[in-house]
């Protein structure tokens, strides 16, 4: 049956595929009591998935060869004699036709029963096998929920899957990106996560905060994602389909319309020229800013390197990269930040700490850096060597106070003069800025401006930690909100600076590729966003429309507002463009 369920926009765009739940164990089922006349239906409908289900394991079996095979193999004929298990089979025959069970329901009864017990088992190794129990019942419920429309069937077969699951680690994203995945649902979870950054790169549409996703999405239903309005339709309609194939259509078309500005200038309707930079996670995402007319490359989270990999990538692993992507921009100027490890973003290796209570407060960016010199000057060494393939500069995450920019120099300094020894060719000069996401940072950005060549406002952590609320939790939407006064003013006083002080100040949180955003940080000063590339065109679309001595003028009115509803009233009436919704 169609349903619906509303959530947050992470990533924007539509898709259509089947869920895959990343938790099983914790499927939904219907709890009603069977009624008399329903048992026969419903014990033939049971019996047929247990059947689909041993059809899948001796299929699964035919498809693999090799050292593979015999591994897994182990597992299947586990599988196998438990689906056939005679004790298994009554116990679900008695719970349908005596307890006037659903099958989901008396699959689940069992599981749990069969669960507990090998969970009071002494022996590891067998207390373990009950995650066979739980992924042998997962295939027959699975194999239960199939059993709709052949319809559906034919076309969820077409389709490839949208991840179903309360949260996604970026460094699960990453892996999967690359395995078919379409889409995420996430029960919970904010824009302005990290993982939600990444399916933005990865161009995967992505849903957060959609409650009981879990237990209303079960595996292999049909979904149409759309993260244009927010919604995950279970079960879609023919007229959802056709929805979509619009949807499709025209942004094919608005796709060659925006187009036709990747070699325009960015220029605001009065003349006022305007930098936009790129945010580039991966070599796909260095095309496209190059496609889309970008200045350069504002911010290269190096850190997406680390959590891609098994353990810590080496010196030339890092280098190939770091070159690959200045040979990329062909001579555009690049900005490498340095390791932004911790918090939400742990590395396989674990060098981000675990176990601290207060990670966001914890050892991450530059303080993890510099807690593990040799990591940290591995990178350097292999920043510098990529230096001589075009220009390049160096940002540095979490800066809090002025001693660090010192020490990331000092570093700097000591594997230059080891480089020459080498005989490895260096440019003369390296700018180094600080990004200012603390706001001790932003407070005291002039002792900053003594040590930094140039500074990156990033909106993303500033905004958690002036309100002290998680960037990642969406609870806290109505106080984590980029309109926040407070906020507001932190970075018009950090633009202000910068100019002051000769230095170029760019904006790299998420709300510089926020067409929503756009008029209200050039009326702040801005003269340099960095945005994920998807994102260029869009937003040189809405500096040609807008009227930079105008928003200029009206600054003063937008920081002396008290609260983020007030500058948003303000915003409507500034810029026609300003659409007061979600991400
Ligand atoms: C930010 O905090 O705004 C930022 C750009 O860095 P990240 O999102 O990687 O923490
Ligand atoms: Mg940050």
């Amino acid at each position: 049956m169609r349903h619906i369920l509303p959530g947050t926009i992470a990533a924007r765009g539509m898709t259509l595929g089947r869920a895959r739940l990343v938790q099983p164990s914790r499927y939904a089922v219907d709890t009603r009591p069977l009624a008399d006349d329903e048992i026969e239906s419903e014990l033939t409908r049971l019996h047929l998935a247990l059947d689909t289900a041993r059809q899948e394991l001796r299929e699964l079996r035919g498809k693999l060869h090799g050292a593979l095979a015999r591994e897994v193999n182990e597992f299947i004929d586990a599988h196998s004699l438990l689906l056939d298990d005679p004790e298994l089979l009554r116990g679900l025959d008695d719970l349908v036709k005596v307890g006037h069970y659903r099958p989901g329901a008396a699959l689940k009864k069992q599981r749990d029963k069969l669960a507990a017990v090998f969970e009071a088992m002494d022996d590891p190794y067998l207390r373990s096998r009950k995650e066979d129990i739980d992924q042998v019942i997962a295939r027959v419920i699975s194999a239960l929920q199939r059993q709709t429309s052949v319809e559906e069937r034919k076309l969820a077969a077409r389709v490839g899957k949208i991840l179903i699951a309360d949260t996604i680690a970026p460094a699960d994203m990453a892996h999967l990106a690359g395995n078919g995945l379409l889409g995420v649902v996430a029960s919970s979870g904010s824009p302005y996560s990290h993982s939600a950054i990444l399916a933005r790169s990865l161009g995967l549409p992505m849903l957060v905060g959609t409650r009981d996703a879990l237990a209303n999405i079960h595996d292999d239903d049909l979904i149409l994602l759309d993260a244009e309005r927010g919604d995950a339709i279970v079960h879609p309609t023919a007229q959802d389909l056709a929805r979509y194939r619009a949807w499709q259509r025209e942004s094919a078309l608005e796709g060659r319309r925006l187009a036709t500005l990747a070699n325009a200038p960015t220029r605001t309707r009065d003349g006022i020229d305007v930098r936009l930079l790129g945010n580039a996670e991966s070599v796909a995402d260095v095309a496209l800013a190059r496609s889309r007319g970008a200045d350069g490359v504002g911010l290269y989270r190096t850190e997406f390197l680390f959590l891609r990999h098994k353990g810590l990538p080496s010196e030339d692993e890092q280098f190939i990269a770091y070159r690959d992507l200045v040979l990329g921009m062909g001579g555009l100027p690049v900005t490498i930040r340095t390791l932004d490890l911790g918090a939400d973003k742990a590395d396989a290796a674990g060098l981000a700490l675990r176990g601290e209570d207060n990670p966001a407060l914890g050892v991450r960016g530059v303080r993890l850096s510099l807690r593990y010199p040799a990591v940290f000057t591995t990178q350097i060494r292999a920043i510098l060597r990529a230096a001589c393939y075009g220009p390049l500069r160096v940002l540095v995450p979490m800066v809090t106070q002025p001693d660090e920019l010192i020490a990331v120099r000092t570093l700097f300094k000591l594997a230059r003069a080891d480089l020459k020894r080498e005989n490895v060719d260096l440019p003369e000069k390296l700018p180094l800025g600080a990004m200012i996401e603390v706001p001790a940072a932003a407070l005291n950005v002039r002792a900053l401006l003594d040590h930094a060549d140039f500074l990156a406002i990033g909106t993303n952590d500033l905004a958690q930690y002036v309100l002290a609320a998680d960037r990642g939790n969406d609870a806290l939407e109505n106080i984590y909100n980029p309109l926040q006064p407070a906020l507001l003013r932190l970075i018009a006083y950090v633009i202000a600076s910068g100019r002051r002080a000769g230095k170029p100040v760019s904006l790299c949180g998420e709300i510089g590729g926020d067409t929503r955003f756009t008029a209200l940080l050039l009326a702040l000063g801005l003269a340099e966003f960095s945005m994920h590339p998807g994102q260029l065109l869009h937003v040189r679309d809405r500096i040609a429309a807008l009227d930079h001595a105008a928003l200029r003028h009206r600054a003063p009115s937008l920081l002396r507002a008290h609260t983020h509803e007030d500058v948003e009233t303000l915003l409507t009436h500034l810029d026609p463009g300003f659409a007061p919704s979600r991400a």
